[in-house]
C-alpha cells in the first residue's frame, strides 16, 4: 500500500470509463489522464503506450514536476509536460483529462472554437472552448500553445488536429467536462451541418452564467 494508491485507483477507473464510451482507443494507447497530489509538487498520471484495459493501478505513475519518478517502473504520458504546465498554472485545477474524443476531435480538425451555446455548458466549462494551436505530442512547443490559452479559466480545450483537453476541479469534475464538452461539440457540429444560422446566447444570459460560473469556481 501507498499513500497514492486510492488516487492511481482513480485515474484507472477514469480511463477505463473514458475507453468504454469512446473517448479513447479500444486497442491503442491514445489521450492520457492525471491527477495533482493534494499538497504535493506530485501527479499520478497514466503510463505511456499501454492500453489502459491492460493497465493495473500499480502501474500509473506517480512523478513530480520536473518529471523525475516517485513511484510506478513503466514510463509517464509523453504529455506529463502538458499535464503539470497545467497545474503549475491553474491552481484551480486538480485533474485534467486528455481525449481524442470524436465531435470535440471534428472541431479541432476544422478549427472552430465553440461558442456560448448552452446554459449548463457556459457555466460547468465556460464561455468559449478555444483552440491550442497545433504542435508535436510530447514537445515544450505544445506545452506553451496549451499554457498560452490557460488565462480564461476555461474547464475545456480543443487541441487543433488532435483532441481534447478537459480540466476539473477534481477528477469527477473533469470527466463530467470531457462528457459535457462531446455533447456540446456534437450539437455544435450538426447545428453547423445544418447549414442553418447558429445562434449564440443572449449576451445578457452569457453575463448572468459568467457569474454564477465565478461563484462556483474561485
Ligand atoms: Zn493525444
Amino acid at each position: 500500500m501507498s499513500n497514492y494508491d486510492k488516487i492511481k485507483r482513480e485515474v484507472l477507473d477514469s480511463s477505463h470509463w473514458l475507453v468504454e464510451n469512446e473517448y479513447l482507443g479500444q486497442l491503442t494507447s491514445g489521450g492520457n489522464i492525471s491527477a495533482r497530489v493534494p499538497g504535493e509538487k506530485n501527479l499520478v498520471i497514466t503510463p505511456s503506450g499501454r492500453s489502459y484495459f491492460s493497465l493495473k493501478a500499480n502501474d500509473i505513475c506517480v512523478i513530480d514536476f520536473d518529471q523525475n519518478a516517485i513511484e510506478g517502473s513503466l514510463s509517464p504520458s509523453i504529455e506529463a509536460g502538458m499535464h503539470i504546465g497545467i497545474y503549475q498554472n491553474r491552481p484551480d485545477v486538480n485533474a485534467v483529462v486528455h481525449t481524442h474524443q470524436t465531435f470535440a476531435s471534428v472541431l479541432a480538425v476544422i478549427g472552430k472554437p465553440i461558442p456560448a451555446l448552452l446554459d449548463e455548458i457556459t457555466v460547468e466549462i465556460g464561455h468559449v472552448v478555444d483552440v491550442v494551436p497545433y504542435a508535436y505530442s510530447g514537445t515544450a512547443e505544445l506545452v506553451n500553445n496549451v499554457i498560452s490559452k490557460l488565462d480564461n479559466k476555461c474547464h475545456c480545450y480543443l487541441m487543433q488536429n488532435h483532441g481534447a483537453l478537459s480540466l476539473g476541479p477534481d477528477m469527477q469534475c473533469a470527466m463530467k467536462n470531457a462528457e459535457l464538452l462531446e455533447h456540446v461539440a456534437t450539437i455544435y457540429y450538426r447545428a453547423l451541418a445544418s447549414g442553418e444560422e447558429v445562434q449564440e446566447l443572449p449576451s445578457a444570459a452569457i453575463d448572468y452564467f459568467a457569474d454564477m460560473r465565478k461563484s462556483r469556481f474561485k
